[in-house]
């Protein structure tokens, strides 16, 4: 059986350098040599996800899975800047959470609906234009630009289900679902119906509704061997509610309270957040039951003693369940609204060579840095903030580069250049 609903891919982005500046001199009639007027790069493309709420999977992911934003291109003559490179902007189903592909640390949850922009671009280089000094009129640098960032982001789908419904394969969740919703799962006598998640809207009354789901379980996966695992507990992670569906009639043979306790001791292994999430047990298939009560008595004495709520139902005949539906609702509304998930992914520290690979370039009282050491730093501080600069002084210090400057002979007062920055020296 193939697994057609494609719920977890993980695709490569890679955000779009900045051009380099331009070295360029204003050519005039009659003037022997004009003043520099070398254009800036242009921005590197972003990589942005959108949340589109019309998608539900990620099959568009199943071949695409590379998604590089173009390049800025290089500043030109007369202070012309060079284009930006093109945003590209990646729809997702709005249930899709972003992690980090090889350390699983959340990037983002796409539930709130805003645009995540995962890869900047690279800022564009200064074209000569802007080195211009009384001192020193004809620069004849300019700027490369800063390199775009690449990620392997994993994407999943995390279904948004006010409601799950858990339980033996067989018990009824999909006839339950296809009964008080509007959803069409499929249904039929056998332990692996269903293999792909299904969602439906349950509407109470006018005002009142939820999203219901019937998932595949563990069991299912386990008992097949076909290793579905734990994959789709991760659908039921934001549901603040379970349905836990058992047969009680016994028609399989099996033991209600058995597996009721199996399947709960199943979710806390798979998480003990899931496993202590409200739950109001359904007792299904009431109507074979005929007179045969006894299993029916023990596991409802069971869970009620446990303080579960407890309902008799039958999918089949629609006895009981919009009981079972008015108190999911009512037992919803006093319940806190699902959790965004927390972000856990920190942008690393990118190391691209060293600080001694740093190049410096004197020219009179002027110093130009570059490296790709360098470009990584300033690429990841913000110059408008007291802390961040702060911290690359720092990292300056300490790479040893204001050393080498000291042997170099720099002097208090003359000027360090790194990319888009410029400062005076103080030793
Ligand atoms: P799931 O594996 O839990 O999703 O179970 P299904 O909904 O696919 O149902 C499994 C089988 O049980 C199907 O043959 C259903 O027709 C049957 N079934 C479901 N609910 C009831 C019920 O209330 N009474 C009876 N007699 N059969 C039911
Ligand atoms: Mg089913």
């Amino acid at each position: 059986m193939a697994r057609s609903f494609v719920d977890r891919v993980t695709i490569e982005i890679k955000s779009g350098s900045g051009g380099s500046g331009a070295v360029s001199f204003r050519r005039e009639k009659y003037v022997p040599a004009g003043g520099p007027d070398g254009g800036d790069g242009g921005r590197g493309g972003n990589i942005i996800f959108v949340a589109d709420e019309r998608m539900s999977t990620l099959v568009d992911f199943r071949y695409k899975r590379k998604f590089v934003a173009s390049n800025g291109m290089p500043g030109q003559g007369k202070k012309c800047s060079g284009k930006s490179g093109e945003d590209v902007y990646i729809k997702v189903p709005l249930s899709t959470v972003l992690k980090d592909a090889e350390s699983g640390e959340i990037i983002h949850d796409m539930s709130s609906g805003e645009q995540f922009i995962a890869a900047y671009g690279g800022n564009g280089g200064w074209g000569n234009r802007h080195f211009a000094t009384s001192t020193r009129q004809s620069p004849r640098f300019s700027k490369p630009g800063l390199p775009g960032e690449e990620m392997t982001i994993t994407l999943e789908l995390r279904l948004l289900a006010d409601v799950g419904l858990v339980g033996f394969p067989n018990v009824g969740k999909s006839t339950l679902l296809s009964v008080v919703s509007n959803a069409n799962p499929k249904i039929a006598n056998y332990s692996f119906t269903t293999l792909s998640p299904n969602l439906g809207v349950v509407a109470v009354n006018e005002d009142v509704s939820f999203v219901l789901a019937d998932i595949p379980g563990i069991i299912e996966g386990a008992s097949m061997g076909i290793g579905l695992g734990y994959d789709f507990l991760r659908h039921i992670d934001r549901c603040r509610l379970l349905i836990h569906v058992v047969d009680a009639s016994g028609s399989e043979g099996r033991d209600p309270i058995e597996d009721f306790n199996t399947i709960n001791s199943e979710l806390s292994k798979y998480s003990s957040e899931l496993a202590k999430r409200p739950q109001i047990v359904a007792a299904n298939k009431t109507d074979i039951i005929g007179d045969n009560r006894d299993k029916l008595n023990e596991l409802k004495e069971y869970v009620t003693s446990l303080g579960y709520e407890f309902f008799e139902i039958s999918a089949a005949t629609h006895f009981g369940t919009n009981e079972l539906m008015k108190a999911a609702a009512a037992m919803l509304s006093t319940l806190p609204p699902p959790a965004a998930y927390e972000i856990t992914y920190v942008k690393p520290e990118v190391q691209i060579g060293t600080a001694d690979e740093v190049s410096i370039v004197n020219e009179g009282d002027l110093w130009i840095l570059e490296g790709d050491w360098l470009s990584r730093l300033v690429g990841s501080v913000n110059f408008s903030d007291h802390e961040s600069r702060m911290y690359f002084n720092r990292k300056l210090r300490s790479s040893g580069i204001f050393d080498r400057l000291e042997k170099l002979g720099i002097a208090d007062g003359d000027t360090v250049s790194i990319y888009d920055i410029e400062f005076d020296y103080m030793s």
